[in-house]
């Protein structure tokens, strides 16, 4: 093998210490790995190199003696036993390395997991909930169906008791061993596919398959100031795994209703008060509802036009992860009466009047009690 910078070939610079060498050993032989490159040779020889490369950088006396004198320097003295350059592999724990993975399998000296076992699905559902309970938080029911294991033989798929035999391929190891080039690979048994044991007779329940469909029920705590469209994760609440496999996760996309009064502007609630013209015009207390179900009081000042927008500080709503609470913005719209009676039509002409400047009715009236006049006689 020609003489190859082991550092650049993990991608790891001079003075990469442990943790730095093994995680990029560890992405680089996942991306190489045979397992996942069947019939590549040229997958296979990076595969080794790097493995070549990782048993000398991980073991700090090789690392020294690389570093002084290079490659050469290994073949020498302190090697260690081994054919030229592969001396150092058998040292190199992959067990501990690849971890769940492989799951354990696919190397002699790993772990000793010994089922492909699989993660069940993810599966998302959507809730709508009112924006009083975005604003005080709750809790939200999903009802859904999903994969359980089966109740009668809890996920084995075998007729309890007398459904399974050992594998006699494996002879109930669940691995079988392979030799690819200079290596003795373990790997998952075909037959029984690392459970060790074979089904003989199939579960009567879920014939064979280890799962159920079933109806379930998962509550999920909605914080309070929560936004619309936010994704929740429930973790294991999907479908169950296969052989041992973690469920899958639950995902809950939470939406809010449409409110009939208020209108959410990020933490601030926006509510549309219609005001009577003479409110308008001449200033009124008027009452607004707030999102917690009570009251409270807002002074219009006298001169409000269309439009306007007032502020209610600390009225809006509640903010995510915290304990303080938006405002609440008040916009204003006048309501324009559509229909008077004679003696309102003539107080308003009486007004026109005034205000547009006729002055012979102002000076017939007194000025100022026109406005009251109109508000005694409007009915809002
Ligand atoms: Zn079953
Ligand atoms: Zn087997």
């Amino acid at each position: 093998m020609a003489s190859t910078d082991y550092y650049r070939l993990l991608g790891v610079p001079r003075n990469a210490n442990d943790a730095e060498l093994k995680s990029s050993f560890r992405k680089q032989a996942l991306k190489y790995h045979p397992d996942r490159n069947p019939g590549n040779e040229d997958a296979e020889v990076k595969f080794k190199e790097l493995n070549e490369a990782y048993s000398v950088l991980s073991d700090s006396k090789k690392r020294n003696i690389y570093d002084q004198y290079g490659e050469e320097g290994l073949k020498g003295a302190g090697a260690g036993a081994g054919a030229g350059g592969f001396g150092g592999f058998q040292n190199v724990d992959l067990g501990d390395i690849f971890g769940d993975i492989f799951g354990g399998f696919g190397f002699g000296g790993g772990s000793s997991g010994r089922s492909r076992s699989r993660k069940g699905g993810d599966l998302k559902h959507d809730v709508e909930i009112p924006l009083e309970e975005a604003f005080n938080g709750s809790r939200a029911s999903v009802s859904f169906e999903r994969t359980e294991l089966c109740s009668l033989c809890h996920g084995s798929g075998a007729k309890p008791k007398t459904g399974l035999k050992k594998c006699s391929t494996c002879q109930g190891s669940g691995r079988v061993q392979y030799a690819q080039g200079f290596f003795s690979f373990a790997q998952t048994c075909p037959d029984c596919h690392g459970q060790g044991e074979v089904i003989t007779s199939p579960c009567s329940q879920c014939r064979g398959s280890g799962h159920e469909r079933k109806k379930a029920i998962v509550n999920i705590k909605i914080p309070p100031g929560i936004n619309d469209g936010t994704l929740m994760r429930v973790s294991r609440a999907g479908d169950a795994g296969t052989r041992g496999g973690d469920s899958g996760d639950l995902y809950v996309q939470v939406y809010i209703k449409h409110h009939s009064r208020f209108e959410r502007v990020e933490d601030d609630l926006l509510y549309y008060i219609n005001l009577s013209v003479t409110q308008a015009i001449l200033g009124a207390n008027v009452e607004i509802p707030t999102i917690e179900g009570s009251k409270t009081t807002l002074n219009i000042p006298a001169g409000t036009q269309y439009g306007k927008m007032f502020r209610i500080s600390n009225k809006g709503m509640a903010i995510l992860n915290s304990k303080k609470r938006g405002d609440m913005l008040v916009n204003v719209k006048i309501d324009i009466p559509t229909r008077l009676n004679s003696n309102q039509k003539e107080l308003f002409k009486e007004l026109s009047s005034s205000i547009d400047g006729d002055e012979k009715v102002i000076k017939k009236k007194k000025s100022g009690s026109i406005f009251e006049k109109i508000r005694g006689s409007l009915i809002f």
